[in-house]
């Protein structure tokens, strides 16, 4: 089968011809249909993240189910299915704790084993959800991003007052703004650099009442908008390293802050105003398995829009192609078809 394979140290990889995967007894094999390219898969890609090689990454993808395990139960060939990315031991500390995203042992599909930048992807039957009838595969590749929208969401428990902002117009904070109006925010408002015009275009589009330039001054724009009081809740959705300080200086006393994106670089921010206001910051990582499943029950009812976040497609063996568009800064989110 064909896949992209990250064979070598430092930013590269491979287009081969590679053996199909054989499914382990609790595992089936699965004909992808269709794949996301994401911030992860593009670390991997660029060498970025220190992973073991050879590894064909992808996690944010849906497909057919061609063959079965012996012990598989719950699946059968020709099922639609999509898959979670964290196989989690279920036994240690944090699994028992039912937070199993920070599993001591997680297995992460597409990067601590094969993923699904490839014809076939063989994956473990406990993280397998079927695709209810009507659902597309591009729907189906595009409940990842979501469930980690939402695992964010349910940290901030967002109630019909709050006025909520999200730094980072990209597929994640994207998603946010329509879960946080989903879920009853009275206002939402988005925020992002002015080179991120196109994106903040469709944050105004899919939700989001208001839309800001970074270089805006943030805090006074919010009080105007809602009756001289600060944002309830912001979503730092952007590893931009200014965005934790920007954050801060737009929640009120006792706000709340969720920390989404990855930084790659040490932040500075006025922590001293953490305690003097009391505001809460906490990290969001990843989704649970009951997160994923929740948010293919809020795509099927129309509740989140995904088609207009994907901006492009391509055919797996033209990744290349679809690496310059993301390198150009043209592409929301771009599913590959194997
Ligand atoms: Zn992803
Ligand atoms: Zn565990």
């Amino acid at each position: 089968m064909l896949a992209v394979v990250k064979d070598k140290k430092g930013p590269g990889f491979t287009l081969k011809e590679v053996e199909i995967p054989k499914p382990k007894d609790d595992e089936v094999l699965i004909k992808v249909k269709a794949v996301g390219i994401c911030g992860t898969d593009l670390s991997i890609i660029n060498g970025n993240k220190d992973i073991k090689i050879p590894m064909i990454p992808g996690h944010e993808f849906s497909g057919d189910i061609v063959e079965v395990g012996k012990k598989v139960k719950e699946f059968k060939v020709g099922d639609r299915v999509s898959a979670a990315i964290v196989i989690s031991c279920g036994n240690c500390y944090y699994c028992r704790k039912g937070l199993e995203t920070l599993c001591d042992n997680i297995i992460e599909t597409g990067i601590h084993v094969n993923g699904a930048f490839a014809e076939y992807v063989a994956v473990n039957e406990k993280v397998l959800y079927k695709l209810p009838d009507g659902m597309t595969y591009e729907q189906g590749a595009s409940i990842d991003p979501i469930a980690s929208a939402y695992h964010s969401i349910k940290k901030a428990s967002i109630g019909s007052e709050d006025v909520v902002i999200v730094f980072g117009p990209g597929p994640i904070g994207i998603y946010i703004l329509q879960i946080a109006k989903v879920e009853g925010a009275k206002k939402a408002i988005c925020v992002g650099l002015k080179r991120n015009e196109r994106r903040l275009a469709l944050a105004k589009q899919l939700g989001a009442d208001y839309i800001f330039n970074f270089d805006e001054i943030l805090g006074e724009e919010i009080k105007r908008i809602n009756n001289n009081e600060l944002a309830d809740v912001a979503f730092v959705a952007t590893g931009s390293p200014q965005a934790l300080n920007a954050a801060l200086n737009c929640v009120r006393k006792h706000g709340k802050i969720v920390l989404v994106g990855m930084f790659h670089e040490l932040v500075t921010a006025n922590i001293v105003d953490v305690v003097r206001r009391e505001i809460q910051v906490e990290g969001s990582m990843c989704y649970s398995g009951i997160d994923f499943k929740e948010c293919i029950d809020l795509v099927k009812l129309g509740r989140i829009k995904v088609e207009s976040l994907i901006t492009h497609t391509f055919r797996l063996a033209e990744i290349s192609k679809a690496l310059e568009v993301i390198n150009k800064g043209n592409a929301m989110k771009i599913l590959l078809y194997p």
